[in-house]
């Protein structure tokens, strides 16, 4: 929650951009399975945040090869996405990546002049004992994390630690959870606080009936997230999940053509 004293002067404009799909059933999506056997496709998104004069993207998408190994559609690359609501990868300035599984930041080759912002457990967690589990790294792609541990020693990466101010009206939160460093982002708009959840809620329903999504490594810090974003956001509906079709129901797209790619948040 905040005090009114507490909002800054400017708002943000924010949208999401789906860029990959896959087919799946309720079952896959909640721990203990559903018992309504239907099928519950998942969508793969990025974001962008743009006022003020700047761009900060959240999280870079994955490349055709992991869509190769694990049989997801990629639709088109996260700069290409971007590059449908004028939004240019090449010289994005700042990517924030909520955590550091294959979809969230397999593309960040795509943003060859951009800081990446990420909390220190994160990259402590993906780099380290966890990972030789198999029940653990198997949403990490290792050439990833590779990667992103050479843009560290390049002095690319801005650690965070828990809460942090990127700039006046948007913030990183550590909650954890699914990953033990996932962040969400939280973002002053004319609509209020807006919360970009990524993979702290999968789906609306995860959070709203407190289900939480089985790839988890920590169960109840996923749901002290749940709260946690309840407290950060003005009102439910502005809490955005990281995998969620109904996104696209509940937010206008950026123009006919995009409909069912890129909506406007806020
Ligand atoms: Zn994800």
């Amino acid at each position: 929650m905040t005090s009114f004293d507490d909002r800054p002067a400017f708002s943000y404009e924010v949208y999401a951009v789906k860029y990959a799909e896959r087919d799946a059933r309720r079952n896959e999506h909640f721990i203990g399975g559903d018992p309504h056997d239907a099928s519950m496709p998942m969508d793969y998104f990025v974001w962008a945040i743009v006022g003020g004069g700047r761009t900060w993207i959240v999280d870079t998408g994955f490349e055709q090869s992991d869509a190769d190994e694990r049989k997801r559609r990629l639709l088109r690359t996260a700069a290409d996405g971007l590059a449908l609501i004028g939004i240019d990868a090449a010289s994005a300035s700042d990517v924030i990546i909520t955590h550091l599984h294959y979809d969230h930041v397999g593309g960040f080759d795509q943003f060859p002049m951009a800081r990446f912002h990420v909390q220190d457990r994160e990259v402590a967690f993906a780099t380290g004992r966890h990972m030789t589990t198999r029940a653990i790294n198997h949403s990490f792609n290792a050439h990833h994390i590779a990667d992103f541990v050479l843009a560290v020693h390049g002095g690319r990466v801005v650690f965070h630690d828990g809460d942090a101010d990127l700039a006046p009206g948007i913030s990183l939160h550590r909650v954890g959870g699914h990953t033990d460093g996932l962040q969400v982002v939280r973002v002053h708009t004319a609509s209020g606080w807006l919360v970009l959840a990524s993979d702290a809620s999968h789906y609306y329903e995860n959070m709203r009936a407190e289900r939480p999504f089985p790839v988890v490594f920590d169960v109840g810090a996923m749901v002290d997230g749940y709260r946690r974003m309840r407290e950060l956001a003005d009102g439910d509906e502005l809490i955005v999940p990281g995998h969620d079709p109904a996104v696209f129901e509940h937010f206008p797209a950026v123009s006919d053509e995009l409909t069912g790619i890129a909506c406007r948040l806020a």
